[in-house]
């Protein structure tokens, strides 16, 4: 299912919208539909939940492997 992330031109809210065929997604908070889209967060939010790598020396493959040196 498509989730597109929008930001609001007229009052700067951040939205997700799931559009369906040719629907326009619309402000929530003031209903305008000039909306920037912005880069879907799928990426993003990929790359963040990632182990915390910060238990070690930072390189993920270092400690997952058990050979951090840093400890
Ligand atoms: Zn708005």
């Amino acid at each position: 299912m498509p989730i597109f992330e929008y930001r609001c031109e007229q009052c700067g809210n951040k939205f997700e919208a799931i559009l369906f065929g040719e629907q326009k997604p619309e402000c929530p908070s003031c209903h305008t539909g000039k909306l920037e889209q912005q880069l879907s967060t799928f990426s993003v939010s990929t790359r963040s939940s990632a182990p915390a790598a910060s238990a070690g020396c930072g390189q993920s493959n270092c400690c997952m492997m058990g050979g951090c040196s840093e400890n």
